[in-house]
């Protein structure tokens, strides 16, 4: 396993960090438990925020009184906008991490480069901690691309933390490229692409090949960090057969996708936004069956709600229009158990979106299977499902149907 070295930090540890976001989602006991293994398994660069709900606990329980303390190094956050929210966190982390020092500090998703005298404050703060000894180093964290470059030019901080992952722009690869230059330490959250990416040998081979990049893989369960662990002995290796991957990857998703951050939330409508916006994607890549599920179809439903108030841009931190995000629609499903003459499925089709239906009444009329559109058996949620799969995975057959159903004679 390689090791990086955070820029002016001069913290080195080994290229398989853990991103402690996650353990909050388990008990206490769970969550100490997978720390510690962590260790053990070599991982020593361990990043959580005081926004983690108990991850810091956890942290604090599994390395603060054990002696091991020194064997780590601990990054947390602040998303303090004032002096004296600063201070309450950074004290609270400290007691809860059961330290005296934190080993990167940084400023949680900032809208700006914070500067000495821009006003705020929270500059000074950090400098101020950093010469009490309670922080070692000034790090921030970004998921706008501007902020983050503006950062990483601007000699005030020695860590950056930014979204990077094989799924990264040339933006985003090339400042990797600016913090190395500048001997700013990049740490990649988001190396899976909040679950986009499923192969987690290709998202470490494409990190072997960042020298100056920290990725912090967010670890819930066991079977995950073994995953990564094993990493440590047998680290993938960029392969030709790795690359080729990766292009196939990027040329699908070429364009702007939901990172399901959530960022944007919560939505006066009760959205789930972060999920809704990207369950296409999520049904090309992950077990089909945890989204084609009652929950999913209720929470699908709720985006008819979307009265466009645009509140959720604001807050998205990749520009997404949000709102035309969630009303494009990759199939126009109709699974009727009983049907008249069809029109809605005239009306799918006339939007030029392939449609799945029901075998039943004028919709067998309607539809050609595989030619105009996707027949299914009435009241067979696997047939409908496999129907869905099938556009979702062939996107030229989906094209070609489409392409029909809108030249069809009914319309
Ligand atoms: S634009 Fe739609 S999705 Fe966004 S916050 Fe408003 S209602 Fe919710
Ligand atoms: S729409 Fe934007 S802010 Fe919301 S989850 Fe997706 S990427 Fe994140």
């Amino acid at each position: 396993m390689n090791k990086v070295t955070l820029g002016a930090t001069g913290i080195t540890a080994p290229q398989n960090g853990f991103g402690a976001l996650p353990v909050q989602r388990v008990d206490m006991e769970t969550g100490v438990k997978l720390l510690r293994r962590a260790r053990e398994g070599g991982m020593t660069y361990f990043d959580t925020a005081r926004a983690y709900t108990d991850s810091e606990e956890k942290l604090g329980n599994a390395f603060g009184k054990t002696g091991e303390r020194e064997s780590v190094y601990i990054a947390t956050k602040t998303q303090a906008k004032t002096p004296e929210a600063f201070w309450k966190d950074l004290e609270t982390s400290l007691s809860l991490l059961q330290t005296d020092y934190i080993d990167v500090y940084q400023l949680h998703n900032a809208a700006q480069c914070y500067r000495p005298d821009d006003g705020t404050g929270l500059y000074e703060c950090m400098a101020k901690a950093k010469e009490q000894g309670k922080i070692r180093h000034i790090g921030i964290t970004a998921h706008k691309i501007a902020v983050a470059e503006e950062c990483a030019k601007s000699g005030l901080y020695e860590t950056l933390q930014y979204p990077f992952s094989y799924l990264a722009s040339d933006r985003e690869l090339a400042l990797a490229k600016t913090c190395k230059e500048n001997n700013v330490g990049f740490i990649a959250m988001k190396g899976l692409a909040g679950g986009l990416i499923s192969r987690s040998e290709v998202a470490m081979a494409f990190m072997t090949e960042h020298d100056n990049v920290m990725p912090i893989w967010g670890v819930q369960r066991a079977s995950e960090l073994e995953e990564w662990l094993s990493y440590m002995e047998k680290t993938p290796e960029m392969t030709e057969e790795i690359r080729a991957y990766i292009r196939q990857e990027r040329e699908s998703l070429a364009g702007e996708f939901c990172r399901g951050c959530g960022y944007c939330m919560p939505c006066p409508q009760g959205i789930e936004i972060n999920q809704c916006a990207r369950i296409s994607l999520m049904l090309r890549r992950a077990p089909a069956a945890d989204w084609l599920n009652e929950h999913w179809q209720a929470e699908m439903m709720k985006i008819e709600k979307c009265v466009d108030c645009g509140v959720c841009m604001t807050r998205c931190p990749y520009g997404l229009n949000i709102p035309e995000l969630l009303s494009i629609m990759d199939v126009f499903l109709f699974p009727s158990l009983f049907e008249g003459l069809g029109i809605v499925a005239i009306e799918g089709m006339f939007a030029g979106t392939p449609i799945v239906v029901s075998d039943v009444g004028g919709l067998n009329e309607i539809v050609e299977h595989g030619v105009t559109g996707m027949k299914s058996y009435a009241g067979n949620p696997n047939s409908i499902a496999d129907s869905i799969l099938t556009l979702l995975f062939d996107q030229q057959l989906a094209n070609n149907i489409a392409k029909n159903g809108r030249n069809n004679k009914f319309i």
